[in-house]
């Protein structure tokens, strides 16, 4: 690194957009859980793509690898830089601009570091839907959920991130700013090469802004919380409703009894909107396109509760039912976070395995970690579980060879049913042993590859996805 590297960034992107004290670069060093402490060399805070160019015209001049970043709320560590002070974080914060909204096309094309909750306004102030969802949005980027291909509550109806990506301009390791913010939804002009930056957790170059598909919102929606006996009913009641109404159906949810006792415990929940306790509790969403339809899925939902052997069941009557009845499933990770640390593990299986995913968990977990209790929920619709391990007592520390057989037991039993071990949150640095582990190693060559051909001297990322 030559002696004036910090100067000329400083002229690239203006010094107060340059942070090197340690106060300044702590909230950008460490990911959101604490878990991992990283320590930068600076963090750069580029406003337009033609300096996020010139930065990585600079790092490659010398050198300097770097750890894009959004907006730090990833759940594998990919955007928190190593301990070695040599890397230099690019957070894309400041690039905020919708640079267009086209309602003819129904898509939006905005810079990387607008945050998803103010796509989705932006989206909603002009009739439309920017559909993605995930409880970090207020503060998760464009740019972080592209390069995660992020998922969330409703990929049932809408797709991920990928399904909802249309073009997207990134700045490729040579500092050349490839424009690929296309618009359209049919272009067989050989290989796909925005699908290779989607999903690709910084490792491959800077994504600075995206195309985004949007879709018509529904008139209403209907809004429900079933306590339930089995899984098997949640998922037959899905295909019931998806085999005779289509595609309707936006999120369907799934959390345990030990969820709802972390929620009583923890976050003052005592006890759900239902007159009873279950085993399993649903909340699904159905979207509705014509007014008046409240009343005939009413009925129709109670009917399907009956199917499900469910008697317990209460429907959203407003918007604040509604909001009230989401916050229930958001808690859920909040509920963990005050019983101690939790193991995570976010996995899926085609959609039909999930009853034997959990039966196979459920049957020898307890028996083989006696001071853990595992705590299932998730976007069952996508035949995707985050499956915890928390402590029995609030505090008390799983140690790190128990996490460790935790962990290798529930992802064994995923890949066993032709499961993913990362179903959306990505690999980052936290999950490249399980990547070794479980991936095929013709997909891991590959991967390695296109790293070394899109990135041939390693500045982007290292240690993330592939090590
Ligand atoms: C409470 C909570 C709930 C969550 N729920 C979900 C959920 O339901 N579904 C889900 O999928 N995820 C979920 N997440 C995970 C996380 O919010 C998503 O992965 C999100 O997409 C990350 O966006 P970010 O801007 O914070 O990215 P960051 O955390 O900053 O970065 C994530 C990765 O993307 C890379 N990156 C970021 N921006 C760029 C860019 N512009 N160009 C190139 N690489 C970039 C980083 O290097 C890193 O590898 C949740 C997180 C929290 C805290």
């Amino acid at each position: 690194m030559s002696p004036d590297f910090l100067e000329n960034l400083a002229a690239a992107v203006g010094q107060a957009n340059l942070l090197t004290s340690h106060d300044d670069r702590v909230p950008f060093d460490t990911d959101w859980r604490g878990v991992l402490d990283g320590r930068s060399l600076g963090v750069v805070r580029p406003s337009r793509v033609e300096e996020v160019a010139e930065t990585v015209r600079l790092c490659a001049k010398n050198s300097v690898t770097i750890v894009p970043q959004g907006g730090n709320t990833g759940m594998c560590g990919g955007a928190t830089p190593d301990g070695s002070a040599q890397q230099l974080v690019v957070s894309l914060t400041r690039m905020r601009a919708i640079r267009e909204l086209d309602i003819t096309s129904n898509c939006m094309t905005v810079e990387a570091g607008l945050s998803l909750f103010e796509a989705q306004e932006a989206a909603a102030g002009n009739g439309l839907m920017m559909p993605l969802s995930i409880a970090s949005e207020g503060s998760a980027t464009i740019g972080g959920a592209v390069s995660t291909n992020a998922g969330g509550v409703n990929v049932l109806r809408y797709g991920n991130m990928r399904d909802l990506t249309l073009g997207i301009e990134a700045v490729l390791a040579d500092g050349t700013i490839w424009s690929d913010l296309k618009k359209l939804h049919k272009n067989n002009t050989g290989y796909d090469l925005k699908q290779l930056f989607i999903g690709g957790e910084g490792t491959l170059g800077i994504v600075t802004a995206a195309c985004i598909k949007l879709h018509h919102p529904p008139s209403s929606r209907l809004t429900f919380l079933a306590g339930i006996k089995s899984v098997q009913s949640a998922l037959s009641s899905l295909k019931d409703i998806q085999g005779r109404f289509g595609k309707i159906v936006e999120s369907w949810e799934l959390f345990s009894d030990v969820s709802a006792n972390l929620l009583a415990r923890n976050c003052g929940y005592e006890r759900l909107p239902l007159q009873a306790t279950h085993p399993w509790y649903l909340l699904g969403e159905i979207a509705l396109y014509d007014d008046g339809d409240e009343d005939i899925w009413a009925e129709r939902l109670v009917e399907m509760a009956g199917r499900m052997q469910c008697d317990d069941i209460v429907l959203a009557m407003s918007q604040s039912q509604r909001e009230n009845l989401w916050a229930i499933r958001e808690n859920i990770s909040e509920a963990e976070r005050a019983q101690g640390k939790s193991i995570k593990h976010d996995v899926s299986v085609p959609t039909g395995a999930i009853p034997d995913l959990i039966a196979r968990v459920l049957n020898s977990f307890e028996t083989r970690f006696t001071d853990c209790q595992i705590n299932i929920f998730g976007h069952v619709g996508d035949g995707n579980l985050h499956i915890n391990a928390i402590p029995r007592e609030i505090g008390v520390q799983i140690g790190a060879d128990t996490a460790a057989a935790i962990s290798e037991f529930v992802y064994d039993a995923a890949v066993a049913l032709d499961g993913s071990f990362s179903a959306e949150h990505g690999i980052g640095s936290m999950k490249t042993a399980q990547m070794a582990k479980y991936k095929e190693p013709p997909a891991l060559e590959l991967m390695r590859q296109i790293k070394a051909a899109l990135d041939p001297m390693g500045i982007f990322n290292p240690g993330k996805v592939l090590t």
